[in-house]
């Protein structure tokens, strides 16, 4: 079986891992592909020097895993990480064209970051290893590593969405962006919204000859072949911290401190993407449209800090404290205050007690590459007394979740609708809709999604 060597921008090194919101979906997800598979995971340490110096740092972990870091410059961190990879890219590809910023000097820190991470991964790559690139700060490292002379299969994971063409073509210099992504020899995306986005883009903008049915893109006699993979999670894995003491104590804290009200739980990275706002306020409307509800409902909002730097992450979490404080205002007595907000990470055991003890799982992004969390909340539920998924049609996950209920985080009225059928919901239709979800989860698990990618990637070029 050919090594892997897996890029991204950060690496979670082993002595960070189990810290509570140390990983993202992203991490989680890769932590378990290496474990797997064996090999090679290099990214940014998070570090900043005066100086790029392009040494590397090994760690490797008791599971077998190897990860190599570099530091990265001040300038670099804030041209290529916070200025084109998180406020030009980022907000693009959640359709947010409103927030999207674009700086010339955040497109050349950019291509000068993914030089140096060329440069930097070259010596670890063994011929026949396959290289496995990931998300959106990495678009043109595959053609850096091309014009560096590596002939090894090169795949790359996009796991943010791809907007529609129309608003892509927005970017300045979007062409000569997604000419380099066809230097890798596997494109994959979540799922088939953003793979037939790209897909057009590759036709009507490029001129590319694109087969819809097997993803086969042509440009200049080169051959990429984009699939969907939607994204798992580590369904095992994630199952067995559910029996830690700490994911009992967890679940035990929540039930007691609810005092018999249901528990309605979010738990999202504070980022605009996610519907926070939104949220708040079909909750609001829940409340303003059942007043003697009010004392049955509890709602937690898990949003641990990301991004501090930037202006956009600092508004949100603005906007997120007033609306919280205006709902607790209006309604709170004094055994009763109906939204709580805890702006801290949690670890993945005591996500997995909050879950557990919550009936409603409130998921509803306005934009969202997958949505780990709506998979996790349905795999820590007790399948003989289960909470009730609303999830936001506009998740990547809402394509295999269709059991969930789905809705229009734009809407107040359609949440506040959702939240009473989510309470007023039968055990009957609860257990069926939570089956089905269940067998989705469980199945089409990380190692799936790994499992495929890879076997496709072996084949490709
Ligand atoms: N997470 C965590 N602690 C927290 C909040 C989130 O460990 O306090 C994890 C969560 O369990 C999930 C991931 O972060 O695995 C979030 O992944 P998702 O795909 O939902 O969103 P992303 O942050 O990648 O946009």
């Amino acid at each position: 079986m050919a090594r892997l060597v897996v890029i991204s921008n950060r690496v979670a090194v082993p002595k960070a891992r189990g810290v509570p919101g140390a990983q993202g979906g992203l991490a989680g997800a890769l932590n378990a592909a290496l474990r797997d598979h064996g090999g090679v995971w290099f990214g940014w340490s998070g570090q900043e020097t005066d100086e790029f110096t392009g040494s590397v740092n090994y760690v490797r972990s008791a599971e077998g895993v190897t990860t190599a870091t570099i530091d990265l410059e001040h300038q670099d961190v804030q041209e290529y990480y916070y200025g084109y990879a998180n406020s030009t890219l980022w907000p693009l590809f959640h359709y947010r064209i409103d927030l999207t910023q674009y700086e010339r000097e955040f497109g050349k820190g950019y291509e000068r970051v993914n030089r140096r991470f060329a440069e930097s991964v070259l010596p670890l790559i063994d011929p026949g290893d396959m290289v496995w690139v990931h998300d959106y700060h990495l678009l043109p490292l595959g053609n850096q590593l091309r014009e560096n002379g590596v002939t090894n299969k090169l795949g790359f994971f996009l796991h943010t969405p791809w907007p529609p063409t129309n608003l892509f073509v927005s970017l300045p210099y979007h062409d000569r962006l997604v000419r380099t992504m066809l230097a890798y020899d596997l494109l994959g995306f979540q799922n088939n919204t953003w793979l037939e986005s790209f897909l057009h883009y590759c036709g009507k903008e490029l001129g590319a000859d694109v087969d819809h049915a097997s993803g086969r893109i042509t440009l200049d006699g080169k051959v990429t072949t984009a699939r969907a993979y939607p994204i798992g999670i580590d369904y095992d894995h994630f199952v067995q911290k559910g029996d830690t003491g700490e994911a009992r104590q967890a679940q035990q804290r929540l039930i007691s401190s609810c005092r018999r009200r249901t528990a309605m739980i979010g738990v999202d990275r504070l980022d605009y993407s996610k519907g926070l706002p939104e949220r708040l306020d079909g909750i609001a409307r829940f409340f303003d449209r059942h007043p003697d509800r009010v004392r049955d409902l509890v709602f937690i909002q898990i949003a641990p800090p990301s991004r501090e730097n930037l202006e956009s992450y600092q508004d949100i979490r603005e906007t997120l404290e007033q609306k919280t404080g205006q709902i607790n205002g209006a309604r709170s007595e004094v055994d009763l205050v109906p939204v709580r907000y805890v702006n801290k990470g949690q670890s993945q055991e005591q996500l997995f007690g909050f879950y557990r003890a919550s009936k409603i799982g409130l998921v509803t992004p306005l934009r969202d590459g997958m949505n780990l969390v709506a998979k996790e909340y349905v795999a820590a539920q007790d399948p003989d007394d289960p909470g009730v998924l609303i999830l936001s049609q506009f998740a990547g996950a809402a394509q295999q979740l269709s059991d969930a209920l789905l809705v229009n985080p734009h809407s107040a009225d359609d949440i506040a609708h959702n939240i009473r059928l989510a309470l007023d919901m039968p055990l009957e239709e609860r257990k069926e809709r939570h089956g089905k979800l269940l067998k989705s989860v469980r199945e089409e698990n990380v190692q799936r999604w790994t499992a495929n990618f890879v076997d496709d990637l072996s084949q490709a070029g």
